[in-house]
């Protein structure tokens, strides 16, 4: 075979990066547009870009991946033809940007604006050190779901059950996003579920105002006035005031532990079980101790629960 034809033939065999299906999840640059003050510890960024009305967000917890830049503010650029994660891979260790998890707070295509809240807690890790001192302009990039593609691109765990009747959310600061887009989301469609809903945060200031649906107890707990750790004012909390489905408490169940300094502790509900469902989310030993006791102590079924370590203190999570 000459040479001409041969190539002729691996042009066939090898169609064009632009032939290939649209990922779920692309890159996408952004640079600062806006910076809010939510409360002390809550910054709200705004960013824009060329192609944000080509994201897409299918749930109130969304996650995304933000990519933050070096020093000098540069980023590197990424062989597009490639997949996201293979062309951040193929950089050497010391030029790959770090990458850490967020929310999608708010997405405005119309606008091309996508909103990310920032957690402010100091500038030992780069995610935060990096929000401290952004401002108008700066750049970063953002792995999100793309809307050009037809299938579920998946990053989200907000799947209440049909008929959901009674919802049990808690979480600390970094769940906050999620869990305001949930309570936003429920009473945008009128939901008549009963809700509980604990938030812990640092500061008396940073609780905010929520939209709820009608029937919601929200509870604030923050640290500061309780005078608690990280993570006990949420245990003791949900331990002493949330509502749990009647029958679950003759009913303890095996668990099997997890080293949540090896694995993330990530498990979902099926959104099956019953009409309750459990949204849980913050940091990983504060899920771990609530999961231990609702599915040991409390009997609750697992497949109505949602159990999310966000974060691991004294870690951090590329
Ligand atoms: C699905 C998902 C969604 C998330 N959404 C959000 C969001 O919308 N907003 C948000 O702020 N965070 C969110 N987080 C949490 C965020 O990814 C972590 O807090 C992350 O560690 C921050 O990165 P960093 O570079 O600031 O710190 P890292 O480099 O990861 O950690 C440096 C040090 O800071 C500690 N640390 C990390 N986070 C906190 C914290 N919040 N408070 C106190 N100490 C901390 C670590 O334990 C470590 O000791 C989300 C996480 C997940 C998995």
């Amino acid at each position: 075979m000459s040479s001409a034809s041969a190539s002729a033939q691996a042009d066939r065999a090898e169609p064009s990066p632009a032939a290939q299906p649209p990922s779920g999840y692309r890159l996408f640059d952004l640079r600062v547009k806006r910076r809010l003050p939510i409360t002390p510890s809550l910054l709200r960024l705004v960013f824009t870009g060329a192609d944000v009305a080509q994201m897409n967000t299918l749930a109130p917890d969304q996650r995304v991946k933000l990519l933050f830049p070096a020093a000098d503010g540069s980023l590197p650029a990424f062989d597009n033809r490639l997949h996201w994660n293979d062309a951040r891979r193929q950089l050497p260790l010391d030029q790959r940007p770090p990458m850490r998890t967020y929310t999608i707070r708010a997405l405005r295509r119309d606008a091309a604006e996508v909103d990310v809240d920032f957690v402010l807690h100091g500038i030992n890790g780069p995610a935060s050190a990096w929000a401290t001192h952004a401002t108008e302009g700066d750049r970063v990039q953002m792995v999100a779901p793309n809307l050009a593609f037809a299938g579920d691109p998946g990053g989200y765990e907000w799947k209440p059950p049909q008929g959901l009747q009674r919802l049990l959310l808690v979480g600390d600061e970094t769940a906050l996003p999620a869990i305001a887009g949930i309570l936003q989301q429920l009473a945008e469609q009128a939901s008549q579920a009963r809700v509980q809903a604990f938030i812990e945060v640092p500061l008396l200031a940073d609780c905010l105002e929520l939209a709820r649906p009608a029937h919601t107890e929200l509870h604030w707990l923050a640290r500061e006035q309780l005078r608690s750790e990280h993570g006990q004012a949420m245990l003791e909390a949900v331990r002493e005031q949330a509502w749990l489905p009647t029958a679950a408490a003759s009913a303890a169940g095996e668990l099997d532990e997890l080293n949540i300094d090896e694995d993330i502790l990530w498990e979902q509900a099926s959104g099956e079980g019953g009409e309750f469902h459990a949204w849980i989310a913050g940091e990983s030993s504060t899920v771990m101790t609530l999961r231990r006791w609702l599915i040991q102590e409390r009997g609750l079924d697992r497949r109505t629960l949602s159990l999310m370590g966000y974060w691991r203190a004294g870690r951090s999570l590329d």
